[in-house]
């Protein structure tokens, strides 16, 4: 009976080579060789089961292997997150690197044991061959994971404690995470301006809107790269923390915390349950069109103008384009095809300039950048990353230059204007859409007090 310990050396290989590259691949996170690693690990799994079942002399082998390698796939895939929230309190991407080395160690010597003592081979080379190469995964494993940690920001833990450490020593927001306002507030605050008498010497009512897609509300601890937000508190403005997610943290999520629903809540004032804009293909209609096309048709404002780089938007609002279009409401959708976080943003930025730099400006005019979100994507939605500190001092540099544009407009001093800064989610390691207070807590800074 050599055969199942041929199988089995087979798999130690394949893992060990696994784990010389998985912990880059994890924490870098190269997509597609990711998907390779779970394939290798699966395949690794299931060479192990059939060297097994071989061992002792099971029917169908190869059936009852692939069950067990799926098996396996689901165990590691369900312990790897809950296993790492336990010991880190958060998914941070080493700790899963770490969880899932940990995890393959011991399925492998449990595995090698059962084998062994199926196969009834005396101790000899290749279980021993076995055994130090399963064994040689925990240093190799550290060691291609800690210039990786180094390389990429993550040694600090993303978790819920140092979160909250990080937001109390924040000390331009007037409420707590408790208090937090729903994310509709951003929909009230606007169409009260709008609705509101002209204050004395004014004659047109404003708004500009500075959306950061992806920046997380910890980030305003970033204080020397917050100067947008700076310059509106400085105008006697105020900063809130808000929620997105239909409910506050901790309480379940009634929509997922991305973009989409994210917009279109603040466009609507309504949440996912009432606007209906709840995936990538949603397509808003005629009931659920937003204040762009409906405060112009409330006689609230002549015109309005949304300048982003985000393709989605395209498709979310093409109805309520082409229902524009069509109307001769006169609503500027002002795309610019390009990289988010790159040249799409730069559009973004230039032609909100120009707006502004019309005599005849938009009197809404909402902006969406999508630094904070293409680099967190990229990198990791972390205070620390410095991709994510220079995508958040990128949103504050054109946030400045818009807001001096605005100042600068030769008819500002009769000009109501209402400039507020938002995000639509947050982001925890790669990604949003979940329920992690990281994901939830957003943010709404004004240059009025409310
Ligand atoms: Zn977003």
């Amino acid at each position: 009976m050599k055969k199942p310990y041929l199988f089995a050396l087979i798999a130690s290989v394949l893992a060990l080579v696994t784990e010389c590259v998985y912990p880059t691949v994890f924490i870098q996170w190269i997509v597609p060789l990711y998907a390779v690693c779970i394939a290798v690990m699966a395949a690794a799994a299931f060479l192990l089961f059939y060297a097994l079942f071989t061992a002792k002399g099971s029917r169908k082998p190869a059936l009852k292997a692939l069950i067990g390698a799926a098996a396996y796939l689901a165990v590691l895939m369900a312990l790897t997150p809950v296993v790492n929230n336990v010991i880190f309190g958060s998914v941070a991407p080493w700790g899963s690197v770490l969880v899932n080395a940990l995890f393959n160690l011991v399925f492998w010597l449990v595995m090698l044991r059962l084998i062994r003592r199926a196969s009834g081979e005396p101790f000899k080379w290749k279980p021993l061959v076995c055994l130090i190469l399963v064994l040689a995964g925990v240093p190799v494993t550290i060691l291609t994971t800690v210039p990786n940690m180094k390389a990429t920001g993550f040694i600090v833990l993303d978790t819920v404690k140092n979160y909250e450490a990080r937001m109390d020593k924040i000390d331009i927001y007037q409420n707590t995470m408790e208090t937090a306002v729903p994310q509709t507030q951003v929909y009230d605050i606007i169409m009260e301006h709008l609705e509101a008498p002209l204050p004395a010497g004014k004659t047109e009512k404003k708004v500009l809107v500075l959306g950061w897609d992806g920046c997380r509300a910890d980030a305003m601890c970033l204080a020397e790269n917050r100067q947008a937000v700076d310059l509106l508190l400085a105008d006697g403005g105020s900063a809130y923390i808000a929620y997105c997610g239909g409910a506050n943290y901790p309480a379940p999520l009634k929509q997922v915390t991305a973009t989409i629903e994210g917009w279109t809540t603040m466009f609507t004032g309504m949440w996912g349950d009432g606007h209906g804009i709840t995936g990538f293909d949603s397509v808003n209609t005629a009931q659920t069109h937003t204040f762009f096309t409906a405060a112009i048709e409330q006689g609230l404002i002549d015109s309005s103008a949304f300048c982003f780089s985000w393709s989605g938007h395209l498709t979310t609002y093409g109805e309520e384009m082409e229902y524009d279009e069509a109307n001769n409401v006169n609503v500027s959708w002002l795309y610019s095809d390009g990289e988010e976080g790159g040249d799409g943003d730069e559009g973004t930025y230039q032609k909100a300039l120009a707006e502004l730099q019309k005599t005849d400006c938009p009197d809404l005019l909402f902006t969406v950048f999508e630094y904070c979100d293409y680099y967190g994507h990229t990198y990791g939605f972390w205070g620390e990353t410095p991709e994510y500190i220079e995508a958040f001092r990128r949103s504050n540099e054109k946030g400045v230059s818009l807001i001096e544009a605005v100042k600068a407009r030769p008819t500002y001093e009769t000009e109501d204007w209402l400039i507020l800064i938002t995000s639509d989610h947050g982001g925890y390691v790669r990604g949003h859409g979940g329920d992690t207070l990281m994901e939830r807590m957003m943010f709404i800074v004004t240059n009025k007090a409310w």
